[in-house]
């Protein structure tokens, strides 16, 4: 019964994504909005064990089959993160003005004060050519600056909650998606709001240097607006005929929403495929055959007589039991 989606590819082997390829926990998501399956997942995770949590962050389809394609390519990358380490600390152990990296980076909050460490480096290295390349203080100092500069850009400034959002996410997370907090306010709000990690992606310096935040961040999709309204019209205490009808009116009204949420081959109504995914994730049995009987809400099914639907064919003693127990979830959590 689950919709058939418009079919995704994996960004490297072109391979189907469906719920046996995807990667779990909305995992493999890249920042140009491909995906890759769970096969070329595990491989890239074999080289870059940080590539779960940064993949939608960093890479994008052609990095990752740069990755792929050179399998010791991030190798190489962490022994010049090492041999640059190291340059580091060299040069802040041998600065004159207490000065050093360390203090540096640490002040560093937001973009700005990205910049100035920039600024400043260039700064300094003016000043060292003023003095005909003699003053060696100053060239001192623009390195220590421009190490700072590099050693930031790898800061967290913000986290956007980037939540994978389902026809039956709570409005609670649907208000909250999308939302972007500074990262000494995340530790708090990640406590309120909740969500796995994949869920909130880091925006560190490098992101936001060279570009204004709003494009580094993960844009809403086209039916969040709908999805909202779908919220409120699922929430508010109506009767399920006018839910139903709202429901259809809605997709009908949102291609985007239609399309990512339901079936456009299906014969049967956004209205009456989301009564029955509903009815299913309460255990009901035999929807469709309950459904062309007349029982198709939730309401009507849990009038129906156990006893008297024993006798419907194809509904053997099993079903009938299972029925009982999804009808006594539905009484509990809906009704
Ligand atoms: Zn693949």
């Amino acid at each position: 019964m689950k919709n058939e989606k418009i079919v995704k590819l994996c960004a490297n082997c072109e391979a189907k994504l469906n719920f046996r390829t995807t990667p779990n926990f909305g995992g493999g998501k890249l920042h140009d909005g491909g995906r890759v399956c769970r096969d070329c997942f595990q491989k890239l995770a074999k080289i870059d064990t940080g590539f779960g949590l940064n993949s939608k962050k960093i890479y994008d389809t052609a990095r990752v089959k740069e990755v792929l394609a050179n399998p010791d390519y991030f190798a190489k990358k962490q022994i010049q993160a090492k041999e640059r380490k190291s340059t580091i600390q060299t040069s802040s152990s041998t600065n004159e003005k207490n000065v050093t990296v360390e203090s540096l980076v640490k002040s560093v909050k937001n973009e700005k004060d990205l910049k100035k460490l920039e600024r400043q480096s260039e700064k300094y290295m003016d000043k060292f050519q003023e003095s005909d390349n003699d003053n060696t203080r100053y060239e001192k100092l623009s390195e220590i600056y421009q190490d700072a500069f590099d050693k930031a850009c790898d800061i967290i400034f913000y986290y956007q909650f980037t939540p994978e959002l389902e026809l039956n996410t709570p409005r609670s997370i649907l208000d909250f998606a999308y939302e972007v907090v500074n990262a000494e306010d995340y530790e708090k709000i990640r406590k309120e709001i909740g969500g796995t990690d994949y869920e909130w992606t880091e925006i560190t310096g490098d992101c936001v240097y060279d570009d204004k935040l709003e494009n580094a961040l993960e844009k809403r999709p086209f039916y969040y607006d709908s999805m909202v309204k779908f919220r409120q019209i699922v929430d508010r205490d109506s009767s399920f005929e006018t839910k139903q009808e709202e429901i259809n009116s809605l997709a009908n009204s949102d291609k985007s929403f239609f399309d990512e949420f339901f079936d456009r081959e299906s014969n049967e109504s956004a209205g009456e495929q989301w009564t029955k995914e509903l009815l299913y994730s309460y255990g009901v049995p035999l929807i469709d055959r309950l459904y062309d009987l007349g029982y198709n809400t939730p309401q009507k099914i849990v009038e129906i007589d156990l006893e008297k639907i024993k006798s419907v064919n194809g509904l053997g003693p099993q079903k009938v039991e299972q029925l009982g127990i999804a009808i006594a979830k539905i009484k509990k959590n809906i009704l």
